[in-house]
């Protein structure tokens, strides 16, 4: 299972996380969003993503 930061919820495959540099790191998660163009992704907006990359919706 990939990790997730309990924060930001995207995908990390370092020991930090690439936008707020912590390391609270959950496993446990439920879907997945890939942000490709903030600007043009309305459920980007929804769910408050403003950096590309590749999300979990649901995080514990
Ligand atoms: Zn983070």
């Amino acid at each position: 299972m990939k990790k997730v930061c309990k924060l930001c919820k995207i995908f990390v495959e370092g020991t930090t996380c690439p936008i707020c540099k912590g390391n609270q790191f959950t496993e446990t998660w439920k879907g997945r969003i890939y942000v490709s163009n903030s600007e043009k992704s309305e459920i980007a907006e929804k769910v408050g993503l403003k950096i590309k990359g590749e999300y979990a919706i649901k995080t514990k």
